[in-house]
């Protein structure tokens, strides 16, 4: 496979430092509204921010890869004297949760930097957190050219992993039918 230079952009989280005021949620989800800005709603944000007050637990994840099968392990993590759920640090959209899936459409969500348009200079969540918990950096690396699925495929492919592709192409054929 061919190697190309890529620009990698990463989100450092400093989770001690987080004080779970969601910010960063409530922009992210406005921000990939349609139309932009029209809309809050959390459970859509690319970014969630685990709380459990009583164990002092904030920790802001964002949504990675989709992925169709759920993992063999679940893990609990003590970090510092502090619990951490099964699957709290995973990014993954995944079938064993709700989290990083659209609550309408059932479609996995990710992260893409808030490079949308208008593109951002910065992360919209790294630009409102007051606490520097997100830690936005950049740089270029050598990697392997990989097949980049769009949206739209990573969104369908999920689909059709749920439901199975015949009952996808009959309710297509069902809709251009009504339309
Ligand atoms: Fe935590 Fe910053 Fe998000 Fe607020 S905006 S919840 S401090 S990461």
């Amino acid at each position: 496979m061919a190697k190309i230079k890529k620009k990698i952009k990463t989100i450092k989280v400093d989770a001690d430092k987080c004080n779970g005021c969601r910010a960063c949620e409530v922009i992210c989800s406005a921000f990939h509204a349609t139309p932009k800005y029209s809309s809050v709603n959390p459970a859509r944000s690319r970014i969630q921010v685990i709380t459990h007050r009583l164990k002092d637990i904030w920790l802001p994840v964002f949504a990675g890869e989709y992925t169709p099968a759920e993992c063999m392990g679940r893990e609990t993590y003590v970090i510092d004297g502090k619990e951490y759920e099964e699957c709290g640090f995973c990014r993954a959209a995944c079938p064993a949760r709700d989290r990083f899936i659209e609550p309408d459409s059932g479609l996995p969500l990710r992260c893409d930097m808030c490079e949308d348009d208008p593109p951002q200079e910065k992360p919209l969540c790294v630009q409102v957190c007051l606490n520097d918990v997100l830690i936005f950096e950049e740089r270029e690396e050598e990697v392997e050219e990989e097949e980049n699925l769009d949206v739209l495929e990573v969104g369908l492919k999920s689909l059709v992993d749920k439901y199975g592709f015949d009952k996808l192409v009959d309710t297509f054929a069902r809709m251009s039918q009504k339309g």
